[in-house]
């Protein structure tokens, strides 16, 4: 498909300028949900988030040597996890300068044959050549796309054909209605949520890109723990910090705690493949 002639606004970036260092360090690093396999499972939560990591770069079924794409790369432990357990080299591209930052100054970027590095760069408008990646994975950051087809277009397009695209999403059970769809009308001014898709719709805006879902995991059980415990940290981390990033804490705090309350919204792990 043709590229979009503009890049999306640079709000979500500044948005995840701000918000990254405390975010991310309440996360261990990442800016996912994590997964308990059970409730027997008492990881703590860094464990937990790198766990789904786990379970995306399982699901990109690549060899050594490969190359993959992150699509919305936060501030790189998800591409550096990946990159050094699967000997391949991963290209993070995010909005935002401040995580590029913090990604490349991770240790573990560039020892042993995997290797990871990151750029800034929009998944509407991807600067890579056509089918340039093996596998492509995005984790929590098509949520914030103001254009999802072009951004699947732009995936797509450089992916090589039989490539797998790996997608760790919220998305909807089904239709919101009264107060639900008002409060998720205030999710997306609030925190750029553009894009949650019921499974129809998002399996045919996969299809349309020329990616097919081959399987649908719903794994709303096994992170639903994330919300307990964004409600205990995020409140201490606005606390430590004060001023503005408080706020944006805050508001991110609230945000979680809607999803939590929206019956509607649930969470998956949707592996498509490259026609
Ligand atoms: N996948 C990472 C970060 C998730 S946070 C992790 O799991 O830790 C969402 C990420 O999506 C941020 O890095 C943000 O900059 C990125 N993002 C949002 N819209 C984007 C776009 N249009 N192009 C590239 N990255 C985008």
């Amino acid at each position: 498909m043709a590229r979009q002639e503009k890049p999306s606004p640079e709000v979500i970036g500044e948005m995840y300028d701000r918000l990254t260092d405390s975010r991310a360090d309440a996360f261990g690093g990442n800016l996912h949900v994590g997964y308990w396999t059970d409730d027997h499972d008492e990881s703590p939560v860094a464990q937990a988030t790198d766990h789904l990591t786990d379970l995306v770069a399982e699901r990109l079924e690549v060899v050594p040597g490969e190359r993959v794409l992150d699509v919305g790369s936060g501030t790189g432990r998800p591409a550096v996890r990946i990159a050094v357990a699967r000997d391949v080299h991963v290209t993070g591209v995010t909005l935002s300068e401040n995580q590029v930052r913090l990604a490349e100054g991770r240790p573990e970027t560039g020892q042993g044959p995997g290797h990871a590095d990151f750029q800034l760069a929009d998944a509407m408008w991807l600067p890579f050549d056509d089918a340039s990646f093996d596998a492509a994975y995005a984790i929590e950051s098509l949520v914030h796309m103001e254009n999802p087809a072009a951004a699947l277009g732009e995936i797509a397009r450089v992916l090589r054909p039989g490539g797998r695209f790996v997608v760790g999403e919220w998305y909807l059970l089904g239709p919101l209605t009264g107060d639900d769809a008002a409060d998720l009308e205030d999710l997306s001014r609030d925190f750029h949520v553009h894009f949650l898709p019921t499974v129809d719709e998002f399996y045919e805006e996969m299809n349309r890109a020329g990616l097919k879902i081959e399987i649908f995991h719903d794994i709303w059980a096994n992170i639903s723990r994330s919300f307990q415990l964004v409600e205990e940290i995020l409140p201490a981390s606005a606390m430590r910090l004060g001023g503005e990033i408080a706020e944006q804490l805050t508001v991110c705090g609230e945000i979680y705690r809607r999803f939590e309350e929206i019956p509607q919204i649930s969470y998956a792990l949707f592996t498509a493949v490259r026609h």
